[in-house]
């Protein structure tokens, strides 16, 4: 795991921080220990989980360097450097945990609405010795109704948790005047998008291009959906989870 993690970095352009490699090595290792006991992921084979969660998750440190057309190497700090991070539906920590240890003086609030990953990831965090991390168990569009979280975050990040329309209801929210929500999406994601236009301006968001990227060692090609954040978000946003879901903006 350690030389894919190592080889994967160098070949996106990211130097990790002194330690950081090994760190992702732990957290791998924590994650198929509890897999066995909990839900935690699909993928169990070491290698892919270098290459599918940690790879993945690092790519939006890049996104920021390819969105203004300078593809160079991305060395701490990234420009993600001391800035507020909410991963929404982060799950088992993706991308979040892996953002935060390729970029540690972000900020990072970590939420899910199961529970019980909320307390293993407290206890990773520990585990990891990770400072300025918060885990909290709520549900997204409940937690965006408080005024500490609403339009408080200077990023909002999520992978694999709803369709775009839906997503972007969960997470814009979060996202402060001036700010980027990145939806982590497949390539096949554009008719999924586009439905989602009506929800971006409703809640006070520009689409930005999307960023394509391969993930090394992978024949996979994912997509960073990004959204600025143009105005506050409006009264009545986000609704309850039976609305967005039964009828999305
Ligand atoms: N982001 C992680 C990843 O990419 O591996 C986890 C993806 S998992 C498929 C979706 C996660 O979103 C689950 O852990 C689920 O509990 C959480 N989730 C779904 N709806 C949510 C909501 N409304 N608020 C908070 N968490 C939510």
């Amino acid at each position: 795991m350690k030389d894919i993690v190592t080889q994967g970095l160098q070949e996106m352009g990211i130097t990790p921080p002194d330690g950081a490699v090994d760190k992702l090595v732990e957290y791998g290792r924590l994650l198929l220990e509890q897999n066995k006991v909990m839900n935690l992921t699909a993928i169990t084979e070491p290698d892919q989980v270098a290459r599918l969660h940690f790879l993945d998750s690092a790519a939006i440190l890049k996104w920021d360097a390819e969105q203004r057309g300078a593809g160079g190497r991305t060395t701490a700090p990234t420009w993600l450097a001391n800035k507020t991070v909410i991963d929404v539906g982060t799950g088992a920590g993706f991308p979040g945990m892996v953002l935060k240890i390729l970029e540690p003086s972000i900020s990072l609030t970590l939420v899910d609405s199961l529970g019980k990953r909320v307390v293993w990831l407290e206890k990773v965090c520990e585990a990891l010795s990770l400072d300025g991390v918060r885990c909290l168990h709520a549900r997204a569009e409940e937690l965006a109704l408080d005024p500490g979280f609403r339009d408080g975050f200077d990023v909002a990040v999520s992978r694999a948790v709803a369709a775009f329309p839906a997503l972007c209801e969960l997470c814009l929210p979060y996202t402060k005047v001036g700010g980027r929500f990145a939806a982590m999406k497949s390539v096949e994601s554009g008719e999924e998008v586009q439905s989602g236009q009506n929800a971006v301006k409703r809640l006070g968001g520009r689409l930005l291009k999307p960023h394509d990227y391969p993930i090394p060692g992978t024949e996979v090609t994912h997509r960073l959906v990004g959204v600025e954040k143009t105005a506050p978000t409006p009264k009545g946003l986000p609704r309850s989870w039976g609305k967005i879901k039964k009828s999305p903006l």
